[in-house]
């Protein structure tokens, strides 16, 4: 099995029928690189940006920043790269960060409720001043993690557009074709998703938070973990209405949390028309090998009995392997 995934490292991914789906793999370091590349990735989907500020003793500074985003960016070699602006908080802590003490930490302070705010703002600007004059060395897409309202990824963009116009008038050089786009990992944003498709450029489906938030299990939990469930009729539908959304104004869809390489939902998702899968290096080559096998027109037909006719968890996994044998 090993060998024939090795076989796969530079084809195409297509499914039985024809149909191309995007493989990108999570990093969390310049160094991953390497890891994506030989294993076939056609991109970068989530680069998360915080272990830049979890390996410092510092803020890290622009240049810091810069070389580190330019570094993964001409690593890929002009394939797309998706960057994370950073995720603090929550389960991260900064040494030098001096966060607040919360009840709930997941549910609190982060991400970009702390990059919008007064103190985290000027590290939000120092990160996209980099990330702009990265720009040029690659296919640059940044993304805003933990957005729930319209109003802040407005705001979120507001501060792009402005560190765009300074750089612009320094008369530094900046791609004009970033892409900006949000992580649907709250159910209100996976809800209303219809109306962020008319503003952002794409989705990616985070689905670790989205399925804590959604099932209100505590992702670090084991008590709760039996809640974790990313097969559940409703947490499928969520996604659905994501991908659907994006598609009704033009957009793409991809996943950056587990579920977009896990074995059992890839099949789910390929049936819903996922443009994007994003998932750890080690697996896109078994990815793509499975994807060789499926029949689109039979995965929509299972996507939608999932969605439709299942109430449980152990339904959808019955059915797709009922599917898939
Ligand atoms: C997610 O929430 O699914 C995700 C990809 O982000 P993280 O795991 O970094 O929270
Ligand atoms: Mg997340």
């Amino acid at each position: 099995q090993k060998a024939e995934w090795a076989l796969l490292k530079d084809a195409d991914t297509i499914t039985a029928d024809g149909k191309h789906f995007e493989l990108a793999a999570n990093i969390g370091t310049p160094k991953d690189v390497v890891g994506v590349n030989d294993n076939g990735g056609e991109a970068v989907g989530l680069y998360r940006t915080e272990f830049l500020y979890m390996d410092s003793q510092d803020f890290p500074t622009e240049d810091e920043q810069y070389e580190a985003y330019k570094a993964v960016l001409e690593g890929m070699n002009g394939k797309p790269v998706v960057v994370r602006t950073m995720d603090i908080g929550g389960d991260k802590e900064l040494p030098y960060f001096d966060l607040p003490k919360e009840m709930n930490p997941f549910l609190g302070y982060r991400a970009l409720r702390i990059s919008l705010s007064e103190g985290g703002d000027t590290m939000f600007r120092t990160q996209l001043r980099a990330l702009l004059r990265s720009s040029v060395h690659g296919k640059l897409r940044i993304m805003f993690p933990m957005v729930a309202l319209v109003t802040e990824f407005r705001a979120a963009k507001k501060v792009f557009d402005e560190e765009k116009a300074n750089l612009l008038a320094e008369g530094v050089a900046v791609a004009d074709d970033i892409q900006v786009g949000i992580m649907i990992e709250i159910p209100a944003a996976a809800m209303l998703a219809d109306q962020f498709a008319k503003e952002v450029d794409f989705f990616s489906i985070g689905t670790n938070d989205l399925i804590q938030y959604t099932m209100a299990a505590d992702r670090m939990n084991e008590q709760v973990s039996y809640l974790y469930q990313p097969y559940n009729p409703s947490i499928l539908r969520l996604i659905n209405n994501v991908i659907k959304a994006a598609h009704a104004e033009g957009k793409w869809a991809g996943m950056c949390g587990e579920m977009a390489g896990d074995q059992t939902a890839v099949p789910l998702l390929v049936g819903m028309g996922l443009d994007e899968f994003s998932m750890s290096a080690t697996s896109i080559l078994q990815t793509r090998s499975l994807m060789k096998r499926l029949d689109t027109a039979k995965m929509q037909e299972l996507a939608n009995k999932a969605l439709t006719e299942c109430a449980t968890m152990e339904e959808v996994v019955a059915l797709v392997e009922d599917y898939t044998k």
